[in-house]
């Protein structure tokens, strides 16, 4: 059996399969009489940002999966999730992926918006408020890492959050922040103790009604879904309960976040590459040219091949490096995290971002002008392919880890 398919997979994919029959199509006939775009290629309002009744549908699809069981898998089983490993993950997420193509079913999982590893981390009390809710598919989160001046280079951010009584103040603009516009709660991540390195910042859940908290402007980016933006926190008054971890565990819950992200590119590649190779195929099979398939042509039939090859050499080595991650003492997401995890979390996004880019390039060749439509799926994907190698750390970070893990310790077994 493939490592990480399990009965629990298999239960879940297939209940997914009959959610997507019932709950998400009637949807999504909806959507599409309302005129205003679809799921992953909406209009956007006069202010830039996603189409409102494109978010309320994904809305709708995120509460009823969250109903239906299916929403919250890769939650830990402590604060009432689904306790999957990273590797059964994959599987659960190549599925949606695949199945869900560019369709409302992909807000059935949760990810920037719902809930994730490092607010797993929550007091009892911010999980009653804050987790519990976005677990239910009620409210949704963001996470507010970067700044204007500050990408990569996390530590040297700026926006402070310093003590007052036994609250917190926050103070700072975190820009390029994804569902800035919508999320009810923001972790944010702030300097609380400057100078102490990887010690030195701590995360905060702040709720977007608090005095203080502002949404910035949208961010146009090009992937053009109106979902990303600033937010300006100006004198903003958290109270302790909504420290997540103790302080000066920012950047380590940070980086659960933003390595949570890098993990799911296995399953995301492998289904939305799959949904690519599926779709060019049979554009190959009907489309003619001199009287005959263009798959017929050996030029086609090599970058079906080449498509093929990368999507199942990045899967199965996404694979390989999540069966590894799971097994380390902490796994995956560890405070502290083993020091074989960043070579391997590492491996998993680079191998993707850098495959799905290839195989969404082929993906538009192979459709030819049809493949550069505008709001086409080939189209869509390209431009998001290459958002992938930057976000969540570019692919040179992932190979600075990388090489930082092969020096620590050799190539490994
Ligand atoms: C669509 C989108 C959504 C996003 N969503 C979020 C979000 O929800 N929350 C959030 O906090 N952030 C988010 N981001 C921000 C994203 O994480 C950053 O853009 C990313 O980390 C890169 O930082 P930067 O853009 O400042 O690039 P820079 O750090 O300015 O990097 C520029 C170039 O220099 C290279 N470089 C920089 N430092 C090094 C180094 N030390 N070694 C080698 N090369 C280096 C980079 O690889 C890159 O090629 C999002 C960004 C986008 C585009």
């Amino acid at each position: 059996m493939t490592p990480g398919h399990t009965d629990r997979v298999a239960d879940h994919t297939a209940r997914f399969a009959a959610f997507l029959e019932a709950e998400v199509a009637p949807l999504e006939a909806e959507l599409a009489a309302q005129d205003v775009g679809t799921a992953y290629n909406p209009r956007l309002d006069e202010a830039g940002r996603m189409h409102p009744a494109v978010w309320e549908a994904r809305r709708e699809v995120q509460r009823r999966s969250a109903a239906a069981g299916l929403y919250n898998p890769h939650v830990g089983a402590a604060v009432g999730g689904g306790g999957f490993t990273r590797a059964e993950m994959q599987h659960v997420e190549e599925f949606v992926y695949r199945r869900s193509g560019l369709g409302l079913g992909l807000a059935a999982l949760g990810w920037t918006e719902g809930a994730n590893p490092a607010i797993e981390h929550c007091s009892d009390t911010a999980r009653k408020e804050w987790l519990e809710p976005l677990m239910a598919g009620e409210i949704t989160a963001a996470f507010a890492n970067t700044e204007i001046h500050v990408g990569t280079d996390v530590l040297a951010m700026e926006t402070t959050a310093r003590r007052d009584g036994a609250d917190w103040i926050l103070d700072g603009t975190k820009a390029w922040i994804t569902n800035a516009h919508f999320a009810d709660v923001v972790q944010v991540v702030a300097v609380t103790e400057p100078g102490a390195g990887s010690r030195s910042l701590s995360m905060f859940l702040v709720d977007a009604t608090s005095p203080g908290f502002t949404r910035g402007r949208d961010i146009p980016t090009m992937l053009d879904d109106g979902l990303t933006g600033e937010l300006h926190l100006e004198g903003v008054r958290v109270p302790p309960e909504n420290v997540v971890g103790e302080v000066g565990d920012g950047f380590a819950l940070a980086m659960a976040w933003i390595n949570w992200r890098r993990l799911c590119r296995g399953g995301m590649c492998a289904g939305w590459g799959t949904w690519l190779l599926e779709r060019a195929l049979d554009r190959a099979q009907h489309r003619t040219s001199g009287g005959a398939p263009i798959a017929e042509l050996q030029a086609v039939q090599h970058m079906l091949a080449d498509m093929d090859a990368d999507v199942y050499a990045a899967r199965a080595a996404s694979l390989q490096a999540q069966v590894e991650l799971d097994a380390l003492p902490g796994g995956p997401y560890g405070m502290p995290l083993h020091p074989d995890a960043p070579r391997l979390t590492s491996l998993v996004k680079v191998i993707n971002d850098e495959a799905f880019f290839r195989v969404a390039d082929r993906a538009v060749q192979v459709h030819g002008g049809t493949g550069l439509r505008l709001g086409s799926p080939e189209e869509k994907l390209f431009r998001l392919a290459r958002n992938l190698k930057i976000p969540a750390g570019t692919v040179e970070i992932q190979r600075n880890a990388i090489a930082r893990g092969l020096l620590r310790r050799g190539v490994g077994r």
